[in-house]
């Protein structure tokens, strides 16, 4: 059940197999549970990689200006 679960999320379940999950959820308890820590999770997973991506853009620009200060302390 909680690889469909996880299949759920991605939306890459049919539509069939989609209104039966959501059926199983609505008395499954434990799934619910478990889609919740998923999307939690996944949200951290986004945040994460949006971090990374954002520090992977911004470092030679750091590195740039790093040189350039690096050069105004030695002309003092
Ligand atoms: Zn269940």
């Amino acid at each position: 059940m909680f690889a469909a679960l996880s299949k759920y999320l991605d939306s890459e379940l049919p539509a069939r197999n989609c209104r039966q999950l959501e059926q199983h959820l609505r008395g499954c308890k434990r799934c619910v549970e478990y889609l919740e820590t998923l999307k939690k999770t996944i949200r951290a997973c986004r945040l994460y990689q949006a971090q990374s991506a954002f520090e992977k853009a911004t470092e030679p620009l750091i590195r740039e200006e790093d040189m350039r200060l690096s050069t105004l302390i030695r002309e003092f």
